[in-house]
């Protein structure tokens, strides 16, 4: 008997003899020592055949079986599979990206740490709103089928997914996707408080310990819910009967190197391939959601007010080009605004999409911008450690590091990041207990939590960050919220800039006025006169995605059609441009073949960013109306390139950043 075994490296399964010892006792999804070149692996077994595919290669023999139960369940094994495949990577990636490293790693995990418990028992269910009442009664009549619930901010979704996996039968679990662990907090609590710890919360902070017992949890069944960033789609229950995703528009679904899936989509597929319910829940659906809704693939379950109907908040436009401003940062408005905020005794959320202090250092003496030598993008400052960072690439100068242009040590700081406007709120209002919640700040294992704690227990007037501050957060008592610059969103060169905008400027807003007080909400910009305010302004989504998908169809944009990237990076510029120019030929031959209609095929173009980590980059972008027909294509492309050397390869099926 022969075996093939699925290694979690980029590749395929390779085949092992069967020990005759073995062979009663090892199953699909089993985990195996084999030897593997010159030492030996831990893989997973995918399946079984009488004869190996090439006879005359030299086999060698599974060494040993690691656990008397099989660890990976025939649907994950299927899923990996289709991940593979449909994100033009391999299965041994996809299982590397499924399952725990530690299971593979061979060393013994550690002791259990302290881990996240939350308050369990200390929220009680609500009665439901007739609205919430309505969706579910339509989420409860079916068990298979993808819905999606559009819901304003505030309209109590949490509620309707917390009820609908309550009703879900004895026996079948649960998987609540997230789009980061900052926002869980809320959700937990209230999940905790019904099922107790048949809750598992996993998470990038666990330790290889924590992982693996996690695993068996959810994969004994002993576990009901899972919720989790990301690989939580993976969770290995095998009588799952439900998925939530919650801000299912949310660009950090999608993981953004190696293997580049989308957990949303990945959770679409596993809920076919599995005959199980899916909620995707939004107040901003994805132009991708809201499409499928239309078109009838998607049910559609919609809540229109806030619970107890509540006001939406009101939203003003700051026209910053003629607006007053005391500090580099904020228009006088807001900060007026902050102050009556804040002595009537509510609290207030400020946004700014940057984290640092400035986003642009130029050289006082030539005007020279500091640019990262290794990646094509500018530094940043920041004032805390005193260093000029990259954020892409982590490298950092110090300030007194002489201009490369002209040898002078002044530096000048233009621009506003979350640091700075921390500071101008310090020195504006010394009495306000302003916290920063951004990646600088929330390094630490559960720092999100005692910032949220914080703000819940009212020991924070001012709550200040990046993106992070905008989604999912319920603090009854805020009543202001505000954007400082929202021209960085705006001015991102991507074609789904406008959405994001709207996604974002909603969502923000959306966390003001959740209490008895109704909400206002500021956004500072620019570009007043942008489409996007006035849609935002009248909380009005229809009217903005029609007139975004006016312009999608015009360009065959998602969701009018599909997109896949392929990125090309060189060590060097030089050899890289001789070889996109090759590559460039073949393309065009390709293009004219009878195949070439099904996807149009541009570039290799400069990407927009031209070089990360030293590595210069180009992209080609396919553009096609069926995404199987998109991957043939593709791989004509791929084919094409076959025998460039120093290049290296990246796949984005369906790209969500194309930078
Ligand atoms: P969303 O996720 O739709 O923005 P949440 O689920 O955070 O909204 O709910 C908003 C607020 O309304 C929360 O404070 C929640 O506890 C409360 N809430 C939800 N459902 C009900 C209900 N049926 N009755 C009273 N309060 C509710
Ligand atoms: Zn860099």
């Amino acid at each position: 008997m022969f075996a093939n075994i699925l290694f979690p490296i980029n590749a395929e399964a390779f085949t092992y003899i069967v020990p005759g010892e073995l062979e009663s006792k090892i199953r699909r999804g089993s985990r195996v020592a084999a030897p593997f070149k010159k030492s030996h692996k831990t893989g997973v077994v995918t399946g079984f055949t009488a004869e190996p595919a090439d006879k005359s290669k030299t086999l060698r023999s599974i060494q040993s079986l690691l656990d008397d139960e099989p660890l990976i369940p025939e649907n994950i094994l299927r899923l990996i599979r289709w991940v593979g495949q449909y994100y033009m990577s391999t299965t041994g990636l996809a299982l590397k990206n499924a399952v725990p490293a530690a299971f593979f790693s061979g060393k013994t995990p550690g002791k259990p740490r302290i881990t996240y418990s939350g308050d369990i028992g200390k929220q009680e269910a609500p009665e439901l709103t007739p609205a919430q009442r309505r969706v579910l009664k339509e989420i409860n009549r079916t068990d298979k089928g993808v819905f999606l619930l559009h819901g304003v901010t505030g309209s109590g979704k949490t509620e309707v997914y917390v009820n609908a996996i309550e009703s879900l039968p004895p026996g079948r679990q649960a998987i609540v996707l997230v789009p980061e662990i900052a926002v869980t907090v809320q959700i937990i609590d209230r999940l905790r408080s019904c099922f107790g710890d048949r809750v598992v919360f996993f998470h990038s902070g666990l330790s290889a310990g924590e992982r693996i017992r996690y695993w068996q949890k959810m994969r004994s069944g002993e576990a009901k819910v899972v919720i989790g960033v990301r690989s939580a789609v993976f969770a290995p229950f095998e009588n799952a009967g439900l998925i939530i995703i919650d801000e299912e528009q949310e660009a950090s679904y999608k993981q953004s190197d190696g293997l580049r899936y989308n957990a949303r989509d990945v959770a679409l597929a596993r809920a076919k391939l599995e005959g199980m319910k899916i909620i995707l829940g939004s107040a901003t659906p994805s132009m991708e959601a809201f499409h499928a809704a239309r078109k009838g693939k998607f049910r559609y379950l919609e809540i229109k007010n806030r619970v107890d109907h509540k006001s939406m908040p009101r939203i003003e436009i700051i026209d910053m080009t003629t607006e007053d401003k005391q500090t580099f940062s904020l228009s006088n408005k807001l900060i007026t605004s902050l102050r009556e905020n804040i002595s009537a005794g509510y609290q207030s959320l400020i946004m700014l999409n940057r984290r640092g202090y400035s986003p642009f250092c130029i050289c006082a003496d030539c005007g020279h911008t500091y640019k990262c030598p290794a990646c094509s993008i500018t530094l940043i400052y920041h004032k805390d450690t005193r260093t000029l960072n990259c954020h892409y690439c982590g490298s950092y100068l110090k300030p007194g590091d002489l201009c490369p242009n002209c040898g002078g040590a002044k530096v000048k700081y233009l621009g506003t990041g979350t640091q700075r406007v921390e500071e101008e709120l310090k020195a504006l209002i010394p009495e306000l207990a302003v916290r920063r919640m951004d990646r600088d700040t929330t390094r630490r294992k559960f720092s999100h939590y005692s910032i949220i704690k914080e703000m819940e227990d009212k020991k924070i007037d001012l709550l200040l960050g990046t993106q992070m501050v905008a989604k999912g957060h319920d603090f009854p008592d805020v009543t202001l919220s505000a954007i400082i610059s929202a021209d960085v969103t705006l001015n991102m060169p991507d074609f789904r800039s406008a959405e994001r905008a709207f996604q974002l400027f909603t969502q923000l807003a959306g966390r003001s006025g959740r209490g008895d007080a109704p909400g206002k909400a500021y956004i500072q910009t620019y570009e007043a006169g942008h489409y996007v305010f006035d849609y935002v302004r009248n909380n009005d989504y229809k009217g903005f995605y029609e007139r975004e998908m006016a312009q999608r169809k015009e360009l065959s944009y998602p969701p009018s059609g599909k997109l896949l990237r392929i990125i090309l990076s060189f060590r060097d510029r030089d050899a890289g441009e001789k070889a996109v120019a090759a590559v460039s030929e073949r393309i065009k031959k390709i293009q004219h073949t009878p195949a070439g209609k099904d996807a149009e095929i541009l570039g290799p173009a400069p990407a927009p960013i031209e070089k990360i980590r030293n590595f210069w980059r180009w992209h080609i972008i396919l553009k096609g109306r069926n995404s199987r027909k998109l991957r043939e294509r593709a791989l004509a492309v791929l084919q094409s390139m076959k025998g460039s050397r120093g290049m290296k390869i990246d796949i984005d099926v369906d790209p969500v950043n194309l930078m």
